[in-house]
């Protein structure tokens, strides 16, 4: 069995102080496949140092040159495709395809934010019309300096990737905390920064939990920014921390994301980016559309075809190529689902899905449709993140837009209408940081992602995601002279 125990500081593998461990589990087979250090802030201590000591160094690399070090990243991880996906599954559970998904994911974005970097070391030092007679003036971009990046289980090295590339590619030196659900794929993250020849300290990579690790690397002071994806409720301790020395944070919080189904809808593609919305990754999405909210004149059929469609999925073992859902991250995150199934009982919540029968073993939770659920249900409101879906029919675009604004959260949506620009009209009115109007839920590398109300600050993902990791600098003088 690994036992993770050692950290990621200065391109080495230096043992944590801390004594203390916890079990990384499989969730397919509910057992035991490694330990993780739950870590210490003697941990942070040395690896803060060791980023402030690459720091400048780092920022003083040609932009190119690191370009072509994030490009020896994603050559890295696709070299381990394979390898790299089968772990990632069986750590988190989710089906193989899916863990295949998620490495491409991850290698676009190293690649795209290597020609981010080239461009910006192209546009530093341009001209820039002064404004006043007799000055001028040019622009620059300065790394925010060391950052540290917290992410969550459930895109393990996808998460992770939207926030090293642009970091690196801005000039920023690391130290990064995985989640201690899904250490196995990220620790080989560091292995291949280390092969990809970045120097020493530019990346550490700390694993531990929230205590160990996380909260004494929110308020270092020798942190100048902070990036945490994650619940909302830490994402608040994180951003407290941060206050103490004024420190910028950017936070890729929570969703309770609604997908609009109007009375012109095709029935089958409507019923298809229902499924996608709520049943991928098991619903452990961030941006899982998870409030339906469809034309009544439509609902009795569309509410059938999901329930049929539910009722369908193969539940199994993850790496299986028949699986079409695997079990959910942890126990605690089943536990948690489970809750809500309970919470649903009390509420006499109806649900005519067909019960499948989970494997024996396994973190498994049924997908569930729950119809005319009202807007005062916990289920309605709450982040379940688990494949519960909540629906309510509407008499028309005006209703499903109110309702679906109303919610804490403003993270994305999706809009399913047979008239293209009707679907449009409605996403323009919608509160959320992404809307897809009749497609996919797609997070290419160059388009933003975050975050609108308590769903987040600040978007990660293209030109946005690099200028997250970077300070604007203006240079003026006398034109002559
Ligand atoms: P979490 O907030 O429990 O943990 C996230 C990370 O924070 C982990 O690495 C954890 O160890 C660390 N952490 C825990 N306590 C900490 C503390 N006090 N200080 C600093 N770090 C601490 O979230 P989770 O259960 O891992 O992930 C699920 C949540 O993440 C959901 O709410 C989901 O919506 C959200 N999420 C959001 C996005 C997005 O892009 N908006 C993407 C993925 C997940």
């Amino acid at each position: 069995m690994h036992a993770l125990t050692e950290q990621f500081i200065d391109n080495d593998w230096v043992a944590s102080r801390a004594e203390a461990r916890r079990p990384v589990l499989d969730p397919y087979h509910e057992t035991v496949i490694a330990e993780v250090t739950v870590g210490d802030p003697a941990d942070v201590e040395a690896a803060v140092t060791a980023a402030r000591r690459a720091l400048p160094g780092w920022r003083a690399t040609p932009e190119r040159r690191r370009g072509e070090y994030l490009d020896a990243i994603a050559a890295g991880l696709e070299a381990r495709r394979e390898a790299l996906a089968a772990l990632s599954s069986r750590n988190n559970g989710k089906p193989l395809a899916e863990a295949y998904q998620d490495l491409d994911d991850a290698i676009a974005c190293y690649r795209y934010y290597a020609g981010q970097a080239s461009a910006l070391g192209e546009r530093q030092g341009q001209a820039d019309a002064s404004g006043l007679p007799g000055l001028a003036a040019r622009c620059y971009w300065d790394p925010v300096g060391v950052v540290g990046l917290i992410t969550p289980w459930n895109f393990p090295l996808v998460s992770s990737a939207w926030k090293l590339a642009p970091a690196l590619a801005a000039g920023c030196t690391v130290v990064f905390k995985p989640s201690e659900v899904t250490p196995l794929p990220e620790r080989v993250l560091a292995e291949i920064v280390r092969e990809a020849g970045l120097p020493a300290g530019v990346v550490n990579l700390l694993h531990g939990d929230g205590q160990g690790i996380g909260a004494p690397l929110s308020r270092h002071p020798g942190i100048d920014k902070l990036s945490f994806t994650g619940s909302n409720a830490v994402g608040e301790a994180v951003m407290q921390a941060a206050a103490r020395g004024v420190r910028p944070v950017s936070l890729e919080l929570g969703g309770k994301s609604p997908i609009i189904v109007t009375e012109d809808a095709d029935l089958a593609q409507a019923r298809d980016l229902v499924m996608a919305g709520i049943c991928y990754n098991a619903g452990q999405m961030c941006s899982a559309t998870s409030r339906l909210l469809v034309h009544e004149r439509l609902a009795e059929a569309l509410f059938d075809a999901i329930d049929e469609a539910m009722g369908a999925l193969r539940l199994g073992d993850p790496l299986a190529a028949e699986t079409d859902m695997g079990p959910l991250a942890t126990a605690t995150q089943r536990d948690r689902v489970q809750g809500f199934l309970l919470q649903a009982e009390r509420e006499a919540l109806a649900s005519a899905t067909p019960a499948l029968a989970p494997p024996e073993r396994g973190c498994f939770v049924a997908p569930r449709l729950y119809r005319d659920v009202p807007t005062d249900s916990r289920l309605w409101r709450e982040e379940i993140f688990g494949p519960l879906l909540c629906a309510r029919r509407v008499a028309g675009d005006e209703e499903a837009i109110a309702l679906a604004n109303d919610s804490d959260f403003g993270l994305a949506a999706t809009v399913v209408a047979g008239d293209p620009a009707r679907a449009e009209a409605i996403a323009r009115r919608l509160e959320a940081g992404n809307v897809w109007c009749n497609c996919d839920q797609v997070a290419p590398p160059h388009a933003s992602w975050g975050g609108m109300k308590r769903s987040g600050i600040g978007r990660e993902l293209g030109p946005a995601g690099l200028d997250a990791y970077l300070e604007p600098k203006r240079i003026t003088r006398p034109t002559a002279g």
